[in-house]
């Protein structure tokens, strides 16, 4: 059994999603489809303005086949202090998906070790 919506897998014995509360389908989730689909509830798992945390992340994501979608939002800072745009990017997955992606991101969600050469 498992719920078209989320792609939630339940044992035998469920009806309903327990998050989405429609009924379920028998047998086992379709392959997902790469191509994000927006009807699929999506969460974010990761937030940054860090473009190097946000590519990692991307790349991490595809290796996994994981369907994700990524929202950009550029956020002027006060000039005076910092002259430079910096984009903030949210990676969102779909909401049955988020446990995985969050499995996967693990090592980029993880703070990086201070580094001190001296
Ligand atoms: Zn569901």
């Amino acid at each position: 059994m498992y719920c078209p919506q989320c792609r939630a897998e339940y044992r035998a014995g469920f009806t309903q999603c327990s998050d989405c509360r429609i009924p379920l389908v028998a047998g086992t989730p379709p392959e997902p489809a790469m191509r994000f689909d927006p009807t699929l509830d999506p969460v974010v798992v990761l937030e940054t303005n860090d473009p190097v945390q946000s590519a990692l992340a991307k790349g991490l994501l595809e290796d996994a086949g994981i369907p994700f979608l990524i929202l950009g939002q550029i956020a002027r800072l006060v000039p005076d202090i910092d002259p430079f745009l910096r984009k903030w990017v949210r990676i969102q997955v779909p909401r049955g998906r988020e446990q995985e992606a969050k499995d996967v991101l693990e090592s980029v969600l993880r703070p990086r070790p201070y580094l001190c050469s001296e």
